[in-house]
């Protein structure tokens, strides 16, 4: 068999990007996480009521949505996968609901994770509602403030929200809070909400999120008699959406893979989250990655008008792919971000998420043909982001 560019070594690297940086303290934690994963996740007892519940409390699978006004304004044919019609607003769900039977199968009883603007905070509150399992979020102070709605939603779903009063008060310092949490109480379960962290994280947020792509192969064929596109495209920010809409195609080369970064006020500007042009090789998060630091490595600051995407690293998958050149990096500005999210809302009548808007301007930076099938993954739904949206149209 040839390898695929989904498969990890032994230590769980993509090429040279990957692996499991953690106390020695954690090492059976995620030991016994890859083997859980590997012995249960394939059975047909997961398998069942896996699909049960993406059909039934997600509300999948989600349309395949052929975009006609915005394939007539590019001249080809664009097809939107609707992860925004998701239960909770976005993709995150698909993962978070795999892992909680992953942890309930485990035996966990409580469950802890970290999260920015508070979107996979929500999906893990919510899924620990749905089985009855205890929620720990961690958030960085600042985030709690700008925030406010996704901190009353996770209170709302019987989740505690604790505070990360360190260093930025941002997503970097709720994440060393939860893994501080994790070395502390090594009996609760980490729940991950990207295709980052320790092996074996990125890949099993990646298999879980491949329902994305494995639907749409089914839905391509339904539609145009070919189950893949000529693209795919889908925004970044730690890349779970991505690597879930990549995930049937990483070997099927006749298949462009189009990842998109935030570029914030402009790549050079110094306010940036474009980590595969500004990224250097580096351990974040529990894994050697690629990520944005300063000459003595310390992480620097991102900007990104969307949440989503104001992260300072990139998957180890996504770093192995852009750097073979199997998936080509196309970074987006805020501004072009926001006048991609108007040109759909007008267009379509789908007002889409920030991030998934910088996945929709890249439609603008490539040379399509009339006979192109392109797959844009519409990550989430836009309602999240209505206070920037105020802001920034206020003269329609
Ligand atoms: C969180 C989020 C993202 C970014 O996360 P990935 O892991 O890169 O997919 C993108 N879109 C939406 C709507 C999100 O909520």
């Amino acid at each position: 068999m040839t390898k695929s560019y989904l498969d990890t070594d032994a230590l769980g690297f993509y090429g040279e990007f990957g692996g499991a940086y953690v106390p020695e303290l954690l090492r059976p934690n995620v030991e016994a996480l890859e083997a859980a994963f590997n012995s249960y996740c394939f059975t047909e007892a997961f398998e069942t009521e896996y699909a049960n519940l993406l059909r039934d409390f997600v509300g999948r699978p989600t349309p395949l949505y052929y975009a006609e006004r915005l394939s007539k304004k590019y001249n080809a044919h664009i097809y939107l996968k609707r992860e925004d019609l998701c239960h909770t607003g976005a993709h995150k769900v698909n993962n978070t609901v795999g892992q909680i039977l992953l942890a309930k199968h485990m035996g966990k009883t409580d469950i802890i994770a970290e999260t920015g603007a508070g979107q996979h905070g929500v999906a893990t509150a919510t899924v620990c509602a749905l089985m009855g399992l205890n929620c720990i979020v961690y958030m960085g102070e600042k985030d709690i403030e700008r925030q406010a709605p996704n901190v009353q939603r996770m209170k709302m779903l019987g989740a505690e929200v604790r505070a990360a009063t360190s260093g930025s008060k941002t997503l970097k310092d709720a994440t060393n809070e939860a893994i501080r949490h994790w070395i502390n109480h090594p009996d609760s379960y980490y729940l991950i909400g990207s295709v980052v962290g320790p092996h074996p994280y990125p890949k099993i947020v990646a298999y879980f999120q491949s329902v994305i792509s494995k639907e749409t192969e089914q839905q391509l064929k339904e539609k145009t008699g070919k189950s893949y596109p000529d693209k795919v495209i889908a925004c970044v920010g730690g890349g779970s959406n991505a690597a879930g809409a990549f995930y049937q195609f990483y070997d099927n080369k006749q298949v462009e893979l189009v990842a998109v970064e935030a570029a914030g006020f402009g790549v050079n500007s110094g306010k940036s989250a474009a980590t595969s042009i500004l990224g250097t090789p580096g351990v974040l998060h529990g894994s050697l990655t690629l990520l944005m630091q300063d000459e003595d490595g310390q992480v620097t600051e991102p900007h990104s008008i969307s949440a989503g995407l104001d992260y300072p690293g990139i998957g180890p998958l996504h770093a192995h792919t852009i750097a073979t050149g199997r998936v080509k990096a196309i970074a987006i500005t805020d501004e072009e971000a926001l006048e991609a999210a108007l040109e759909l809302s007008k267009t379509e009548g789908i007002i889409p998420a920030l991030e998934s808007a910088h996945a929709l301007s890249a439609l603008d930076k490539m040379t399509l043909k009339p006979d192109d099938v392109i797959v844009v993954n519409l990550s989430g739904r836009g309602d999240k982001d209505m206070n920037t949206y105020m802001q920034k149209f206020q003269n329609l």
